[in-house]
């Protein structure tokens, strides 16, 4: 009998330790195929939000959702507008908050107001009207205009609204305005002149800054500077080279004053002889006038050209991004050396000659052969190259290998003729 009793006391016991296991496994199940669904689903509403969501597990300092006001520690910000929601609101912020708009007509009175968000302004900023610090109260307060920058304290803003004329702050002579943007797709004779007519209400020294940015460049750095720049700027003006050509993203330029735009080029030296190629397509394509001028922030591994420019060879947030804006607004214009090479193989006349593009420094031989197998490595696996130091082993474990193999080794008696022309 106590025999019996034992065994179900044993029975009891395990079939407890068995559920105590079973159902932490199987909610763990449940929530990683739960994950991709949910993450899909987000992706979705995403896609076809005309905010520039972006999802955080963790929010980087104290953060209020716009739409319900509680304090949120994971959830979505648009990059664009600043508006931040928890999973639950995105769809409601979607609906009831504007984000910062492009393109927008001139009022009537030809006024343009602040576009005023509320809550989440950064930290250590000021109140543009009693010049008190703004977002001390631990909740949603306080408003920031997405365009000029401006911060203002709640009560404050009643008083500004006899005032609330948006000036663009102090980066206004390298942002689109979205109404200049506007009048330009209603002209009906799209000429360079009309766009001068246009641009003298933009003030005397506008000159629109084109951020061009390499994402697969140095360690995410060029996702976190798309968003700054989309912050400070008119999101237009703002481009993923990964979703779009920067022969593609350059005719922006075409519907600007001619010789008025200033590209930043965010990556190394293969991103920026990209847009420099891109330059040079504008030429065959008869549109001279409208080329830019080109700054370059290095996040590549080879980032020569911006060192000898004086763009420094490495960027990794040191400076903050309105230093970086007002460095490019006082720099110093210089002309570069860009020539035309022409390689033509020994022995073989009928095979065409291949016509490169060249830099004021240009290389052959063994560290150019490191070189294209490192680009030739990295367009294969792009995900592998996201770290800045990753990066310089692979450069030095090619670097190591040719000294073993010696691929280049007589290269100056298998390479016949070099022209170079201007
Ligand atoms: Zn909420
Ligand atoms: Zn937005
Ligand atoms: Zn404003
Ligand atoms: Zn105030």
């Amino acid at each position: 009998m106590d025999g019996a009793v034992e065994s179900r006391e044993e029975w009891t016991l395990l079939l407890w330790t068995g559920f105590a296991v079973l159902v932490p496994v199987l909610i763990t199940l449940w929530c990683s195929f739960q994950r991709p669904k949910r993450k899909v689903q987000l992706k979705d509403l995403f896609r076809k939000s005309k905010h520039g969501w972006h999802y955080t597990d963790l929010f980087n300092k104290p953060t209020y959702c716009c739409v319900c006001a509680q304090p949120i520690l994971q959830g979505a910000f648009c990059d664009c507008c600043g508006v931040c929601a928890d999973e639950q609101c995105i769809p409601r912020a979607d609906i009831t908050l504007a984000c910062k708009e492009i393109m927008a007509p001139l009022r009537a009175d030809g006024s343009f107001n602040h576009h005023w968000v509320r809550g989440n302004v950064p930290l250590a900023s000021y109140c543009s009207v009693c010049k008190q610090q703004c977002g001390t109260q631990p909740k949603l307060c306080d408003y920031r205009c997405v365009w000029c920058q401006a911060t203002v304290h709640d009560d404050c803003k009643m008083a500004l609204s006899s005032e609330g004329q948006c000036d663009m702050g102090e980066f206004h002579s390298v942002i689109i305005p979205p109404q200049y943007l506007h009048q330009v797709n209603n002209l009906r004779r799209r000429h360079p002149d009309e766009y001068c007519k246009l641009a003298v209400a933009c003030g005397s020294v506008w000159s629109p800054l084109l951020v061009l940015a390499n994402t697969r460049s140095g360690n995410n750095m060029g996702e976190v500077l798309l968003g700054e720049f989309r912050t400070r700027l008119n999101p237009v003006q703002v481009f993923d080279l990964s979703d779009i050509t920067p022969a593609k993203a350059l005719q922006l330029c075409t519907l600007l004053p001619p010789g008025g735009a200033c590209v930043l080029v965010c990556g190394g030296d293969g991103t920026v002889g990209w847009v420099l190629d891109a330059i040079d397509a504008m030429k065959l394509k008869g549109q001279d006038q409208f080329i830019p001028r080109v700054t370059i922030l290095p996040l590549g591994t080879g980032n020569d050209l911006s060192n000898s420019l004086g763009w420094g060879s490495g960027y990794a947030g040191e400076i903050p991004v309105e230093q970086l804006i007002r460095n490019i607004m006082e720099a110093e214009l210089v002309k570069m050396d860009r020539w035309k090479v022409q390689v033509v193989s020994k022995g073989n006349y009928f095979r065409k000659p291949k016509v490169l593009s060249m830099n004021n420094y240009f290389s052959v031989g063994p560290d150019a052969l490191m070189a294209l197998n490192f680009h030739a490595h990295r367009e294969k696996t792009p995900s592998f190259f996201s770290s800045r130091i990753i990066n310089k082993a692979v450069y030095f474990l090619y670097g190591t290998k040719d000294c073993l193999v010696q691929e280049c080794k007589d290269l100056d008696k298998r390479c016949l003729f070099v022209f170079i022309s201007f």
